[in-house]
Parts: structure tokens; C-alpha cells; sequence
């Protein structure tokens, strides 16, 4: 079933969230052990990441380094098709643009829906490390909403495929991604809400948004896309703190802000069991206003690790 139609049809606020599929030659035990607790709050969707390749410096035997291309964590379409059949949840694999030909896109989407997958979250990826900047492949998609035009396109049975005839149309429905702190290279706010209405006037037919801690910058975003004429559901992403590092990490990677009052918090705590703790009490504090204020659905940063997650998802799903 479509997200789309998972939000309609709900009374209530909705709780789903994201898991990375695990580092290569690890098993999709770990994955399992930490998904099993949580299908109790019934999860209607889950999503799962795309990781593309790196470009590493390998060590030669007889000394010297080779420069190679290596996926740390293929998976994404088994770990679908497996929550598919384990769980009976939708799967959303996320698919970028990154390391992708359009022809290798459109043959990845025939596969996602021949497994009967129905979502996508349509997203740009980040840079190929140690790349300072995104470069797409030179007859791939630059732009999420390309993606997103291609996934549209192939929903209509427009293949790119110019010998495909009579095309069996997918009937994909499309997530892309918001940003309320704004996306690190946009020049500004308004200018990424424009791009970001782009998108929807594409097809995509909602919004998840990137990690943040402060509920009002949320709240101002939302208005702000209202204003702009977005009228999509914006599903708010939440990550629970669970180690000190994070309060610094986090913010260099993904362009957000920890509030004063947070890391205040964290910087009181004498280890990481503490930080787990002011995570999972924060974590509570921004849930409960965002039901309170009618989100539609609650979606949670797993990065592998689901105890926190489950503590604050046993209070209101
Ligand atoms: P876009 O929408 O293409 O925007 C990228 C930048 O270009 C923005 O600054 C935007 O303002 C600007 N822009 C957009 N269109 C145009 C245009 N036509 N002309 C000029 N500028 C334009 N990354 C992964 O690699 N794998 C994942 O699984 C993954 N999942 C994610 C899930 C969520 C919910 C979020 C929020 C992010 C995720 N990311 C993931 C990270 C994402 O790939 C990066 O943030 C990426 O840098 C931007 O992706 P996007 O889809 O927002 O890009």
C-alpha cells in the first residue's frame, strides 16, 4: 500500500521510521533483533537507505595503495523485499541519484516493482567520498527532481528505454526529502522550499523531513511550505541523542542545530548511559508536541540502534 494512502486513512498520528541495511558481511540478524521489538507500535512503512559506493585508499601487499570503489553497505532492495515478507510492512527503499545511469535507475525501479514494492523515496544522495561535491553520472539524474520525473514518467509507462512499447506502467507512489534547518547548499531558505515545491509539482506526493531538535523550526518550515503552496503531508524525522559525540557530529553532517537547552543537558551527563537518558526524555518532549500539533506521522532515525526508539515509542504508539 502507498504512504500516501497509509496517511489518509489514519485516525491517528502514525509511527514509522528508518534503518540502515547493515555493513557488508555483517548479517540481517542484528537488523531483525532491532526491528522485532518495535513492530508492536505497527509501523504501517518502513524505510530503508541507499549507500553508494566510496572511493578508499586500499593497502598493496608490496607496499604503495590502490584507489578503490567499494559499497559498505549494499542490501537495500533484499532488506525491502525481506521486511516485505517478515513483517508484512511497506518497504520504502530510498533510490538517489549518485553513482546511477537514468538506464540503470529505470532497471533498478522494474526490480523494486516486480518485488511489489509501491514506494520510493526519490532523493539527489550526497557526494561519492572524498568527491567535496556532488557530481552525477554523466547520463544520470542531477537533481532529485529529475528522479522524480523518471519514476512519474515510468508511473505513465514512459520507459527511457525508446524500444519499450505498450509499457507495463509502475504505480510507485513518491517521497522526496525537506529540509526545515535548510539543505547545506542551498543559498537560502525561500530558495529551497521553491526547489522543494518543484518537486511536488513533479508528483512527489509527500515530504519526510531531515533530522531536527527543535520542534518550532519544524513548525516555521511547515508554514513556510504551506505559504509557498505545498499542501502535501511533511512528515517530521526525530533522532533520539544516545552518545555525547553525536551532539557534535550530527550537526557537521547533517547542517542542524542542537538547542542550548540540549546540550546543556548533554554536556551535564557523566556517560553515554546519561545521554541515552536526556535523548529519550527529549525525544519524548518533541513527540507529544508534535502530536499535539497534528503531525501525520512520526519518523524516527534508527542508525542501527532501535532501544531508544522503543522507549519513547511506548508512551504514545
Ligand atoms: P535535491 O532536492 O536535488 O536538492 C539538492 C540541493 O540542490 C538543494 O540545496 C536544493 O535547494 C538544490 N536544488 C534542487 N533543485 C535544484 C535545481 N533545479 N537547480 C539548482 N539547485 C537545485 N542520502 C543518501 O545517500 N542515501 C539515503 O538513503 C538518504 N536518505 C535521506 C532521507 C532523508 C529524509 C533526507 C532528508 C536525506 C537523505 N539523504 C540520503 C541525504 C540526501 O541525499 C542529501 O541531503 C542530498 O545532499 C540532497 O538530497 P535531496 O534529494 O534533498 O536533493
Amino acid at each position: 500500500m502507498k504512504v500516501i494512502d497509509h496517511i489518509k486513512q489514519a485516525e491517528q498520528t502514525l509511527f514509522s521510521l528508518e534503518i540502515i541495511p547493515p555493513l557488508k558481511g555483517d548479517s540481517v540478524k542484528t537488523l531483525f533483533q532491532n526491528l522485532d521489538p518495535l513492530m508492536e507500535f505497527k509501523p504501517p512503512f518502513i524505510d530503508v537507505t541507499y549507500h553508494r559506493e566510496e572511493s578508499v585508499l586500499r593497502t598493496r601487499k608490496e607496499g604503495g595503495y590502490d584507489r578503490v570503489s567499494v559499497r559498505k553497505r549494499p542490501g537495500t532492495v533484499g532488506i525491502c523485499s525481506a521486511i516485505k515478507h517478515r513483517y508484512d510492512v511497506d518497504p520504502v527503499p530510498h533510490i538517489i541519484c549518485g553513482g546511477f545511469s537514468k538506464e540503470e535507475t529505470e532497471n533498478a525501479l522494474i526490480d523494486l516493482h516486480f518485488l511489489g514494492i509501491d514506494n520510493v523515496l526519490a532523493i539527489r544522495g550526497d557526494n561519492r567520498k572524498p568527491d567535496n561535491r556532488f557530481i552525477p553520472e554523466p547520463d544520470g539524474n542531477n537533481y532529485a527532481i529529475e528522479l522524480v520525473g523518471q519514476v512519474i514518467n515510468m508511473n505513465n509507462g514512459v520507459y527511457q528505454d525508446p524500444d519499450v512499447d505498450n509499457a507495463n506502467p509502475t504505480g510507485f507512489c513518491v517521497g522526496v526529502a525537506g529540509y526545515p534547518e535548510k539543505h547545506a547548499e542551498a543559498p537560502n531558505l525561500k530558495t529551497d522550499i521553491k526547489f522543494l515545491k518543484d518537486k511536488i509539482d513533479r508528483g512527489a506526493e509527500y515530504i519526510v523531513t531531515q533530522m531536527f531538535f527543535d520542534n518550532q523550526k519544524y513548525f516555521d518550515f511547515v508554514a513556510n511550505c504551506r505559504k509557498a503552496g505545498i499542501t502535501v503531508p511533511i512528515i517530521p524525522g526525530l533522532k533520539p541523542l544516545t552518545t555525547k559525540k553525536q551532539a557534535t557530529v550530527l550537526p557537521s553532517i547533517f547542517h542542524i542545530d542542537i538547542p542550548e537547552a540540549l546540550m546543556d543537558e548533554v554536556e551535564g551527563c557523566k556517560d553515554n548511559k546519561a545521554v541515552r537518558e536526556v535523548g529519550i526524555e527529549w525525544g519524548i518532549k518533541q513527540t507529544r508536541e508534535l502530536i499535539e500539533k497534528g503531525a501525520p506521522v512520526i519518523h524516527y532515525y534508527s542508525m542501527g540502534k532501535s532501544g531508544s526508539i522503543e522507549s519513547i515509542a511506548k508512551e504514545f504508539f
